[in-house]
């Protein structure tokens, strides 16, 4: 049946998108979800701002229009606002050439494979564990993906197999390498040694550097972007601003690198509505932001009282989320995740169970302290 499919596409199975807990496990109809699953901002928009986006919505917007497909107003607010992470030295400065807007950054990724691994001209290189996405849209685009790990201790990525990965991966050989800075799931940043090792790179590779968390770790590379033209960075309105119903996600790289993404994007990827909520965050970032100190804190409190835990061992984290393990028993690792992941679901605490441990996005205090009280209830059950 359907032979006109390409034969590869028998071998995946479609994205899982997190139900937010309506799904799956039964959840009392009363129980409050806390959804602690995808690293959302915990936040939902200040209501005088969700007043100005609707009354935006009912004056401004023309639903039988398309949207502005130049995004200038958006671009030139985000490069204002990366520049102020930059040095201001003039030629380390970034422009609306610098910046392409995208669907999520989730688009920015499939548009950076198509612009340059397509045509089995090349492959990706991953550092297991990492962001997902990068894997699953490459083998929806039939890009090969090559593998190196972490290690076990702090995820730092495994260099030396790096390294020989890229010097002996032919036909195709790798044109892509992707890291998160922090990475996802372990909330590690990038070492000064990951990073000379990027440094190192030859320029026929393109080194994709994800700072989703970037206001969470206030660690950039953006002041190096002009001496590298084969770097990239992603960024998204997902995670800090507050808007990940919106898909807003934009790169940063050297003028050619980013006509050539323009050049593979649909004309009119963002709505306008979308558009408008990102120029909003932009303008009205300072309140936005305003929020991190306080999840920062959060988080840091929940690494104390969690690492307290004899089962537990939690890592340090440079993001809004943290990673745990269970310490080593006799019992099978995977299961008892499952069963404390499920066992929480059915609580109404979702979280991610991910390369051998869990995920937990820091919420709301509220949030936060029933997580910890039932984990550590759930952990004295298995
Ligand atoms: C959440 C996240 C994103 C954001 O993706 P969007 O498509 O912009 O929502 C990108 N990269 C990483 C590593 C993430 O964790």
């Amino acid at each position: 049946m359907l032979n006109f499919i390409r034969s590869d596409l028998a071998q995946l199975t479609a994205y899982q998108p997190h139900p937010g807990g309506t799904s799956g496990e039964p959840v009392k109809s009363d129980t409050i979800i806390d959804r602690l699953d995808s690293n959302e901002s915990p936040f939902d928009l200040p209501q005088e701002l969700k007043e100005k986006l609707a009354w935006n919505y009912q004056q401004v917007i023309e639903n039988n229009r398309y949207p502005d497909g130049s995004y200038i107003a958006l671009k030139s607010a985000i490069a204002e606002y990366v520049n102020e992470s930059v040095p201001s030295t003039i030629n380390s400065q970034i422009t609306l050439d610098n910046i392409s807007i995208g669907n999520g950054s989730d688009e920015l990724i499939r548009s950076v494979l198509i612009a340059t691994c397509l045509r089995g001209e090349g492959a990706i290189l991953v550092a297991n564990p990492t962001f997902s996405m990068y894997g699953i849209l490459a083998n929806t685009l039939g890009i090969p993906v090559v593998t190196v790990e972490r290690s076990e201790n702090d995820f730092a990525i495994d260099l030396d197999a790096a390294q020989q990965a890229i010097n002996q991966t032919k036909n195709p050989p790798i044109r892509v390498v992707f890291v998160v800075h922090p990475n996802s799931p372990t909330a590690n940043a990038l070492t000064a040694k990951e990073l000379d090792w990027l440094r190192n790179l030859p320029e026929n590779i393109l080194v994709v550097i994800d700072e989703a968390y970037f206001e969470f770790s206030q660690t950039t590379v953006a002041q190096e972007l002009v001496e590298h033209p084969n770097w990239m960075i992603l960024r998204t309105f997902s995670k800090a601003f507050r808007l990940a119903a919106h898909r807003v996600g934009y790169a940063i790289a050297h003028p050619q690198l980013i006509t050539a993404l323009e050049k593979v994007r649909l004309p009119y990827n963002l709505p306008s509505f979308s558009q408008t909520a990102a120029l909003f965050a932009m303008n009205h970032r300072q309140e936005l932001l305003a929020s991190i100190p306080q999840l920062l804190a959060e988080r840091e409190q929940l690494v104390k009282q969690l690492s307290a835990h004899p089962a537990l061992k939690v890592w340090p984290s440079a993001a809004n989320f943290i990673y745990l393990r269970l310490t080593p028993t006799n019992n099978d690792p995977s299961f008892q995740l499952t069963g404390l992941t499920k066992q929480l679901k059915s609580q109404g605490t979702l979280i991610r169970q991910i390369s051998g441990g869990l995920r937990i996005t820091v919420g709301t205090p509220e949030e936060n302290q029933r997580s910890i009280q039932r984990l550590k209830t759930t952990l004295e059950s298995l």
